[in-house]
């Protein structure tokens, strides 16, 4: 048996007895397709195509059905993780908004003793406008003075 072609690359029977796995290359011949094959890319392609139709094995225990419930059963634990939180918020809002009794929000009355801002300000314009009263009042009063008087002198 050629483990190699004329080209230089691994020849066919060479690939499928690899590929069978079938102990008939002594060391030197491992040792050689295997160096082969890690460098060559189309002897690597060869000798894939040659494994591609051995036969696949087949697993004792099959894990499909139990994968499938797996699958099933995470998807059903999202949605409900995620829909049942939002869904209850939404009844609660719903609930407070249509369900319970009217809230009514009432200021607490001041007693009259207690000083407000309000009440403070109304007293400072209260004194400002008396205060402004008085000064034009004062003024006038003066204008009122000064003004010769043209009824006492000139009645004749
Ligand atoms: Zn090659």
């Amino acid at each position: 048996m050629d483990l190699f072609r004329a080209d230089g690359h691994l020849s066919e029977e060479a690939l499928r007895l690899l590929a069978q796995n079938q102990v008939c290359f002594n060391d030197l011949e491992r040792l050689e397709t295997a160096e082969h094959l890690a460098f060559c890319d189309y002897c690597l392609q060869r000798y894939t195509y040659v494994l591609e139709s051995a036969p696949l094995l087949t697993p004792q225990n099959s894990c499909q059905k139990s994968l499938w419930t797996r699958v099933r059963m995470r998807s059903l634990q999202l949605i409900t993780s995620r829909y049942a939180t939002a869904a209850a918020a939404v009844t609660i809002a719903l609930t407070v908004l249509w369900g319970g009794t009217p809230v009514e929000f009432v200021r607490p009355a001041l007693p009259e003793d207690r000083p407000s801002i309000s009440r403070r300000l109304t007293d400072w314009t209260g004194e400002i406008r008396d205060s402004l009263h008085e000064t034009a009042s004062g003024i006038s009063n003066l204008f009122e003075n000064l003004r010769p008087d043209y009824s006492a002198q000139g009645g004749n």
